[in-house]
């Protein structure tokens, strides 16, 4: 795919007009690394490509602003890089990485600093894209991040509840050649955090691929659920040539040329960040559009649908699985659960071709009961054996009766082409 035609089918999120690249950079292979996404109608940035990610939602709108101010109307072709890029994770357990301080090794997958003084964590080589992954959780503290000498961020890591792997983009677009990042405690914390931890995870490097001969293996990662059985069906029956909209699929990203995911959140996986209420793509694009467990985290779920169904294909499908009987998750930002009439409701302006629920009972209750406290505050033999029973019972739930108590519903619905010629 050349940059004009991946370009082409994105839009601006507010008026859906086409988008211009300005100060593109591309790769001798014509890919974008990086440029500022213009709306000529609204007259200003919409987005940005940074390292070939397309992010309407947390680009720096001032940088941008100050950058097309410069510009001053001076036109210039793209800038192409004299060579190819290649990703490297770097983890916590690489030699290359150096420690000062006092760093001990966790669970398997860390490095831990109790953020003392001069605790620091430095890799210097070739790269001209870094970012981190690093553990949010209720005992995290701040850290700051520098490059060549310059403090580039701050972040803090505290989080109320859960402990979760964020991905934190450090600086971009950095001349080639040798640079070095730190990662460094800084031995303080917000109001609520019960602790000034850094939890390093693995920094994540972009650099010059002087062998672009090689075969690079298609990335795929997934680090969050599997693509539901019937959506890996359906994705069977797109055309080879045809795109698929993963709608707020996390963070994920699959070796399938026709996969896009988008997603709000600024995981490290994502090709797009955008909002589903107002997609950034143009209309009739996708062959497939899926959002799985997102549209009960949605403020206007029929919104929602709505730029789903304007993002498909005259004769594309959509297909949606959300929460029924789930206790709340991912707070606050969970507002609407939808009973198998509910979901159908959303999807009342498509044709809907099945409607469909899962999830056993005994694994609902388990559900409620840990959100509840209750499993963990009980005797755990006894939980483990209540469960059991519980869960001997869930073969005399036929499918019928599990729509009244089921875990999450879905619907799969065309959108019509005779349906939309009329309009
Ligand atoms: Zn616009």
């Amino acid at each position: 795919m050349t940059p004009t035609d991946r370009l082409s089918i994105f839009c601006c999120p507010d008026c859906k007009s086409g988008l211009r690249v300005i100060d593109p950079w591309w790769t001798p292979s014509r890919r974008i690394k990086s440029g500022i996404l213009f709306c000529d109608r609204c007259q200003h940035a919409a987005g940005a490509i940074r390292n070939f990610k397309f992010d309407f939602v947390h680009f720096d709108r001032t940088a941008c602003a100050r950058r097309l101010a410069e510009r001053s109307g001076d036109e210039r072709g793209p800038h192409v890089l004299p060579w190819e890029v290649i990703d490297e994770a770097i983890a916590f357990d690489d030699p290359r990485l150096c420690l000062e301080g006092s760093w001990e090794a966790c669970d398997g997958k860390y490095q831990l600093s109790h953020g003392g003084p001069g605790d620091a964590l430095t890799y210097s080589g070739e790269f001209v894209d870094v970012g981190v992954r690093l553990l949010k959780h209720p005992w995290s503290g701040m850290v700051r991040f520098e490059v060549d000498g310059t403090v580039v961020g701050c972040v803090d890591l505290y989080a109320p509840k859960w402990s979760t792997v964020h991905w934190f983009p450090i600086e971009c677009d950095l001349p080639a050649g040798r640079h070095t990042v730190r990662i460094l405690p800084a031995g303080e914390k917000n109001r609520d955090s019960a602790a000034c931890q850094v939890f390093f995870h693995e920094l994540a490097i972009t650099r010059p691929d002087m062998s672009p001969d090689r075969p690079q293996p298609a990335p795929e990662a997934n680090r969050v659920l599997p693509v539901f059985p019937d959506v890996v069906e359906l994705m069977k029956s797109v055309r080879e040539d045809g795109l698929i909209l993963d709608c707020g699929g996390g963070d994920r990203v699959l070796a399938d040329p026709r996969y896009i995911n988008l997603d709000f959140e600024e995981y490290q996986l994502p090709a797009v960040y955008g909002d589903v209420l107002k997609l950034p793509f143009r209309e009739n694009t996708f062959d497939l559009v899926f959002s799985q467990a997102v549209l009960e985290h949605v403020r206007d779920p029929f919104q929602a649908v709505e730029e789903m169904r304007r993002v498909t294909r005259p004769g594309g499908t959509v297909w949606a699985g959300m929460a029924f009987l789930q206790p709340v998750h991912a707070v606050p930002c969970h507002y609407f659960n939808a009973t198998a009439w509910g979901i159908e409701e959303l999807f009342r302006n498509l044709h809907i071709v099945r409607t469909a629920w899962f999830g056993d009972l005994s694994f609902t209750i388990d559900w409620l009961f840990k959100t509840a406290g209750v499993a963990e505050r009980a005797d755990q033999a006894e939980y483990a054996d209540l469960m059991q029973r519980i869960k001997s019972l869930d073969h005399l739930v036929s499918y019928e009766d599990l729509k009244g108590v089921a875990s999450g519903v879905s619907v799969e619905a065309l959108k019509n082409a005779d349906k939309e010629a009329e309009t």
